[in-house]
């Protein structure tokens, strides 16, 4: 009885040591570290999308905002924003329309929005300089995370998912339909805002599709995640949230906007 006790406590130790044993050469075990990602790994060139030359607009004759719409800016004042930093907008409000002031940062609406169509007008200056992103760099943020690109693409290549109407580092344009500068140029952006799971993941993720000056840039487009400059997107759980423009860093000259409006779905 007492030799059957002893093998047994043998065979305990031998396969406690087997184990240990294993164990620790797994801890000793080393893999290769990830390359960090830079932003160019994100970042494609072709195809470059068609040239599609837009119908005429006279400067003036925009479409102001139809009855069930909040007016976010009228021309008179950005009391709808405020800067993302806190506090109010320190954007300039003159001749009806407003510029970006890029030293005061991005600004936001003081409203959240969830679905939506949002009409904004934007201009590129008549002296802008610069190339690729760096030539009126701005963006509208849907729920503050997703970043539709604004940029002067007017004889001006650049990676094409970071052209004018790409879902930034996401979804190339299906056109570039832009307008030369000194000419406005219309976003009509429509917006269905995640539906998540419990766990923080995308039971619906969001869509977008977006025209320019009456072209199809994106065809209701599944966004993958958060606009990330460098990496991939992510998915993070998300309440309504506002529009944001952005103040890109870029040295070029600060671009304008003007009759903006939203119907909420
Ligand atoms: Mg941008």
């Amino acid at each position: 009885m007492k030799k059957i006790f002893s093998l047994t406590r043998l065979l305990l130790i031998a396969l406690c040591a087997f184990f240990a044993l294993n164990m620790s050469a797994q801890e000793q075990k080393t893999y290769p570290t990830q390359a960090p990602m830079q932003p160019a790994m994100s970042e494609y060139w072709i195809p470059q999308p068609k040239i599609v030359t837009p119908g005429t607009a006279t400067q003036n004759a925009f479409l102001s905002a139809p009855s069930d719409a909040i007016v976010l800016f009228d021309g008179k004042d950005l009391l709808e924003w405020e800067s993302s930093k806190g506090g109010p907008a320190q954007w300039t409000v003159h001749d009806g329309v407003f510029t970006v002031n890029k030293k005061a940062g991005d600004i936001q609406t003081k409203r959240k929005f969830e679905n939506y169509q949002l009409h904004i007008e934007w201009m590129i200056p008549t002296n802008i300089s610069g190339k690729s992103q760096g030539r009126g760099n701005s963006g509208v943020f849907m729920q503050g995370m997703y970043e539709i690109q604004i940029l002067d693409n007017y004889e001006n290549e650049t990676y094409v998912n970071g052209q004018a109407g790409s879902v930034y580092k996401q979804s190339p344009p299906l056109a570039n339909a832009m307008r030369k500068p000194g000419e406005w140029n219309v976003y009509d952006i429509i917006y269905s805002a995640p539906v998540f799971k419990e766990d923080g993941t995308y039971r619906i993720p969001p869509t977008v599709t977006v025209i320019q000056n009456g072209v199809l840039l994106q065809n209701h487009t599944t966004i993958l995640g958060t606009t990330e400059y460098i990496g991939f997107p992510k998915v993070k759980k998300h309440d309504a949230g506002p529009i944001v423009l952005q103040s890109h860093g870029d040295p070029s000259e600060p671009i304008s906007f003007r009759n903006i409006w939203i119907r909420e779905l």
